[in-house]
C-alpha cells in the first residue's frame, strides 16, 4: 500500500486547479468539508463514489485512489461476474437475465452490495470507493439507506476525445489483453485547451490478434453515452445538491489527470514523488 498524507493545501487553494468545475449553491460548504478531512467519520476511511461515462477511465482512477488510500474498490460489474462463476440461486437468476439480455434490476445490483459491504467489514475493511454504482436516481436513493457517501467523484472526458477512445478500444483475442489504438491529438483553439492523450499499443506478439468489439461503432458509442447521461444527470444533481459532487475534467492521460486528480482532493501520492525523485 502506498503512503498517504493529507497535504494542508486547504480546499480554496486546490479548487484553485484549472480542471475543476464547481457548482455555486449552499452545498459548497458541504463539498469543502468533504474534501477536507481524511478520515470523514471517525474511525473509518473513505467511503467514495465514481461516476463517468463508459470508457472514460473511471476503473483505472478508482482502481489507483483504491490502492493509494488502502480501501477496496468495488466495481458493481465485477460483483455481478463473481456471482455468475460461483453456483447458486441467483447466480442462475443473473445468468438467464443476462441471457435474455434484460438488465440486472436495482434490488439484485443493491443485494450484492450490501452482501459485498458486510463481508468487508467482517474482514475489517473500513471504507470502499464504488467504481458503477449508483448507475439511477433510485440506485442513489437505496444506497443512502445502505451506507453513508462522503464523497462523489464525476470523471468527465471531452466528448470527441471520449468517442475516440472507445472506438480505438482493442483486445487481443489470445491473451485478452486490452489496448487502444487511439491516438487523441486536439489542437487548442479559442482559449480552451488542446488535449494530446497517446494510444496504449499492444506488444508485437499481440500486434495480429486484435479483434474489436462488435458494438464499438460510432452509432452504438453514441447512444450508449445519450443513455448513460439520461440515467446519470439525475445521479450527478442528486449528489450536487447535497455537497458531494466533485466535478473533474480529466486534462489528458493518466501521466497529466493523476497529479491534477490528486490535487483536487488534496491528497499526496509519495510513490509518484518517489519515481520522479529518482527519474
Ligand atoms: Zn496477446
Amino acid at each position: 500500500m502506498a503512503v498517504l498524507s493529507r497535504s494542508v493545501a486547504p480546499f480554496r487553494r486546490s479548487c484553485c486547479v484549472g480542471s475543476i468545475r464547481r457548482f455555486c449553491s449552499g452545498a459548497d460548504s458541504k463539498l469543502a468539508a468533504a474534501l477536507r478531512t481524511g478520515k470523514p467519520v471517525e474511525g473509518r476511511n473513505v467511503q467514495w463514489v465514481f461516476l463517468g461515462c463508459p470508457g472514460v477511465g473511471k476503473g483505472t482512477y478508482a482502481a489507483r485512489l483504491s490502492n493509494l488510500l488502502g480501501v477496496p474498490h468495488i466495481s458493481t460489474g465485477d460483483l455481478v461476474r463473481q456471482e455468475l462463476s460461483t453456483p447458486g440461486p441467483l447466480s442462475s437468476q443473473l445468468a438467464e437475465i443476462v441471457k435474455q439480455g434484460k438488465l440486472i434490476t436495482d434490488e439484485i445490483i443493491i443485494d450484492l452490495l450490501s452482501k459485498r459491504l458486510e463481508a468487508g467489514e467482517s474482514k475489517g475493511e473500513t471504507g470502499f470507493i464504488l467504481d458503477g454504482f449508483p448507475r439511477t436516481i433510485r440506485q442513489a436513493e437505496i444506497l443512502e439507506g445502505v451506507t453513508d457517501i462522503d464523497l462523489v467523484i464525476n470523471l468527465k472526458l471531452r466528448e470527441e476525445a471520449l468517442i475516440a477512445k472507445c472506438l480505438g478500444r482493442r483486445m487481443c483475442s489470445e491473451c485478452g489483453g486490452n489496448y487502444n489504438v487511439a491516438c487523441i491529438d486536439i489542437k487548442g483553439k479559442h482559449g480552451s485547451p488542446g488535449m494530446y492523450m497517446p494510444p496504449l499499443l499492444p506488444p508485437p506478439h499481440c500486434e495480429s490478434k486484435l479483434i474489436m468489439r462488435a458494438d464499438d461503432t460510432e452509432d452504438v458509442v453514441k447512444e450508449r453515452l445519450r443513455i448513460y447521461n439520461e440515467l446519470s444527470l439525475p445521479v450527478e444533481e442528486f449528489y450536487r445538491s447535497r455537497g458531494k459532487l466533485l466535478e473533474f475534467d480529466l486534462p489528458g492521460g493518466i501521466p497529466e489527470s493523476w497529479p491534477k486528480l490528486l490535487q483536487a482532493l488534496s491528497l499526496v501520492d509519495h510513490e509518484d514523488d518517489k519515481k520522479s525523485a529518482a527519474a
